[in-house]
């Protein structure tokens, strides 16, 4: 089968490759479609921290298909069901396992990330995903690559409930690449009153306004907090997310609240950049709420997929390119691109 197979830092190759084999408590996917993250383009440039010997690797997390094959002792799959997965799995016995929240396991795995993931023709499912209930099973009114959509969706599900989004709340949110649109659908959805996206490029403030943003700025043209304050009837905003890899960004953000404002550090900040300096007293006298979050639980993966399947979030309008395995480099390249939010392969 084809595979898109990491080969360490800055290099990966579509490679033939055998098709896995499964044990008796596993299942073999057939892929429909995964999509390009985020993370595949920052693995192939730097590596991984949760793949230490910087190994050979099969990568992709976002993922749909149809089930190949059953190992023999399972129950309750059947061969031809059309499924999607949760990409993380947690130990399942830690503290935060237990609470549901296995996104903040200190030992959790992940495929396409610490073991082979989706961008092949076929994937096996390992024991653990079908054990602790990373599989969801897709309604028909979702399609393969809506539901790779998934899981992107799945982090915003979890960014939005930290920071709570209800009416009438006015939402800013900073960056409009492929996560930043994702919630700005997901604040007009829970009710926000208005959606401010604060974005430098052009394009991408373009595309804020397709997927609903009320207001799109440049804040290197315009005075950000006038806007802010002048959208919020004086008061700042109650939410702000920040969907951005940017440390001033994140500092400005609590100038820009309201007063008992929510605000989400939802994107990371890259390494030996991430420090940032604030003034506490500002999230003293004015009751901030600050929260940073990364990827979702089981539930929060659940709420996505049925988000979509029910048609309140339209995620194909995400989609900027869809490819064949066999052109992974192009694929890639044009992920990179800042006009460019999802990328699909299609099996
Ligand atoms: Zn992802
Ligand atoms: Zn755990």
């Amino acid at each position: 089968m084809l595979a898109i197979v990491y080969q360490g830092k800055g290099s990966i190759k579509v490679e033939d490759v055998p098709i896995p084999e499964i044990n008796p408590n596993e299942i073999l996917l057939k892929v429909r479609a995964a999509s390009i993250c985020g993370t595949d383009l920052k693995i192939k440039s730097f590596g991984h921290f949760k793949n230490p010997q910087d190994k050979k690797m099969i990568l992709g997390h976002e993922v749909a298909g149809e089930i190949a094959e059953v190992g023999s002792s399972l129950k309750g799959f059947s061969k031809g069901d059309r499924i999607s997965l949760a990409p993380n799995i947690g130990c399942g016995v830690c503290w935060q396992c237990i609470n549901g929240q296995s996104n903040y396991c200190e030992d959790y795995e992940a495929i396409g990330i610490s073991m082979d993931g989706a961008f092949a023709e076929y994937m096996r499912i390992p024991s653990r995903y079908i054990t602790q209930g990373n599989i969801v099973c897709l309604p028909s009114t979702i399609s393969f690559e809506e539901a790779s959509l998934g899981e992107p969706l799945s982090t915003v599900v979890c960014g939005a409930e930290a920071v709570n989004i209800a009416p009438p709340d006015v939402v800013l949110i900073v960056g409009a690449g492929p996560m930043g649109v994702l919630h700005v659908m997901m604040a007009k959805l829970r009710g926000a009153q208005k959606v401010i996206v604060s974005e430098i490029n052009e394009a991408r403030r373009k595309q804020a306004l397709d997927f609903g943003a009320d207001i799109a700025i440049n804040p290197e043209a315009e005075n950000l907090k006038d806007v802010v304050v002048g959208a919020s009837y004086g008061r700042g905003a109650d939410v702000i997310i920040i969907a951005a890899p940017s440390g001033k960004a994140q500092e400005e953000s609590l100038e820009l609240a309201a007063r008992q404002g929510r605000i989400n550090f939802f994107g990371g900040l890259p390494k030996g950049r991430d420090t940032i300096s604030f003034k506490s007293n500002i999230v003293h006298y004015k009751h901030i709420t600050l929260s940073g979050t990364t990827g979702q639980s089981l539930s929060q993966y659940r709420k996505a997929i049925e988000i979509i399947a029910s048609q309140r979030i339209d995620v194909k309008k995400l989609i900027s390119g869809r490819y064949s395995l066999k052109d992974a480099e192009k694929a890639f390249e044009r992920a990179i691109s800042e006009d460019t939010l999802k990328i699909v392969f299609n099996m």
